[in-house]
């Protein structure tokens, strides 16, 4: 009997991942991956600085999944069949060990991403995957018994199953032949970008960042905690990431001008602040204000807020006017700044929108409209926060979808 071929569009994290597992599984599968570059994962070879931030360190399903601005419900119920723990130990098995850091950041520990394309490869090679470089498809048809996948060389391919995992869909030329299996495309925007402050004072701190903030969007309901990096443009840190992931489509729809709100210390309360300011007037009564910052801040970033209020450089704890006191801790808790452009993170940035997940089973990441066709990584509407939720999510529906067509071999 002639053996059933899939083909798998994209040769990226997902679409490799896919194929691999899809051909260990089911040793009688033919498998192909068609891929447009010359190169195959060549966005693991570039992500998280070179290093590949492969995974997030989780235990918890529910408080991963939290952390996917669009496609949460749907990575929940994909989790269920592959999660964190299974990405550590499917590297851990062929020798790739993965560890965390600090942050949650999970890493090869040779900590570089060629280490994740060796074996991903090595485990193609094993499993006899074929990779067609250059090979760009321009369409998919439904015939009677599977699929033909035609490609822009004029070229064309059967196939019995389809993933297509060909990223965002942001300026592709994909999402017109998706679109024309029925599919729904959910419109693109950006996320994971950080916001620029044109002509804005504090950009003189560049390198200055505080470890615990809550930052919000004035008139929008989105609001993130954590650090704040100050560049030489604006804002970025992982809080102001966060933020950019949640509100990506309001964002945009905004046209990237809106009112950013910190509160530079949200663990201490207005109270809580006044008191300290009073013990310092107590204590040190005679020392400049400026000279030793507070609540642990950096002294560049104390010297511009104590400014910003115009607290003089000369001015000394006993003769700080009360109403200088209420405005400092006014704009500790909530400092606006008028936010004008985007800047893409270099590091790591994602397309929301994609294929809507309402048209996809999460369980077997197949089509609801056609059977045999499957869909995963990037190209689906589901995005993560940066820290490894982007490639967890393309290895989880990755395998999914392997599992799911080898028990139809
Ligand atoms: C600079 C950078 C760093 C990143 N770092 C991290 C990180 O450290 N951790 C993390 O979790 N996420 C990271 N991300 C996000 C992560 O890389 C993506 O979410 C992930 O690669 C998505 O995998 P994918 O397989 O769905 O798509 P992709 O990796 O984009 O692969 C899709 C492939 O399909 C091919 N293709 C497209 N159209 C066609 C077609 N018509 N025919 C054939 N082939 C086609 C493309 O050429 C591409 O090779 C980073 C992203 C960037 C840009």
């Amino acid at each position: 009997m002639k053996p059933k071929h899939l083909i798998v569009i994209g040769g990226g994290a997902s679409g490799v991942f896919c194929a691999v597992n899809a051909a260990a599984m089911s040793p009688g599968l033919q498998v192909t991956v068609l891929e447009k570059t010359h190169r195959l994962l060549s966005k693991v070879e570039v992500s998280g600085g070179g290093r590949c931030n492969v995974t997030h360190h989780s235990n918890d399903i529910d408080e991963m999944s939290a952390c996917y601005p669009r496609g949460r419900h749907f990575v929940r119920k994909a989790f269920h069949q592959f999660f964190i723990t299974d990405t550590i130990a499917w590297f851990g098995e062929r020798g790739v060990p993965i560890i965390s850091e600090a942050d949650g950041r999970m890493f090869p520990s040779t900590n570089t991403s060629s280490t994740i394309i060796r074996c991903l490869l090595s485990e193609a090679e094993r499993h006899a995957v074929r990779f067609r470089l250059r090979s760009e498809v321009s369409g998919i048809q439904v015939a009677s018994t599977g699929f033909r996948v035609l490609l822009t060389d004029g070229s064309e391919l059967v196939a019995d199953f389809i993933f297509i995992a060909c990223g965002g869909l942001q300026k592709s030329a994909a999402s017109e032949w998706i679109a024309a299996t029925g599919h729904e495309i959910v419109p693109s925007a950006p996320s994971l970008f950080t916001f620029n402050l044109p002509g804005h004072p504090i950009v003189r701190l560049m390198g200055v960042s505080v470890p615990e903030t809550s930052i919000r969007i004035e008139g929008m309901k989105f609001r993130s905690e954590g650090p704040v990096l100050i560049t030489h443009w604006g804002l970025s840190g992982p809080g102001i990431l966060k933020l950019s992931a949640f509100a990506a489509r309001e964002l945009q729809t905004a046209g990237y001008k809106f009112r950013v709100i910190i509160d530079w210390l949200p663990s201490l309360s207005r109270e809580e602040m006044h008191a300290h300011i009073r013990l310092q007037r107590a204590d040190r009564g005679g020392q400049v204000v400026h000279a030793r910052s507070l609540f642990g801040f950096p002294t560049r970033l104390w010297q511009f807020l104590l400014e910003v209020v115009g607290v003089t450089p000369d001015c000394r704890w006993a003769d700080l006017p009360s109403s200088r006191q209420s405005a400092l801790v006014e704009l500790l808790k909530g400092h606006m700044f008028e936010v004008s452009g985007k800047t893409t993170f270099k590091e790591e940035f994602v397309t929301a929108g994609g294929v809507s997940t309402r048209q996809v089973d999460p369980s077997s990441m197949q089509s609801r409209l056609v059977d045999g066709l499957y869909f995963g990584g990037e190209l689906l509407d589901v995005d993560g926060i940066t820290g490894g939720y982007n490639f967890q999510h393309a290895w989880t529906s990755g395998w999914v979808a392997a599992r799911h067509i080898s028990g139809r071999v």
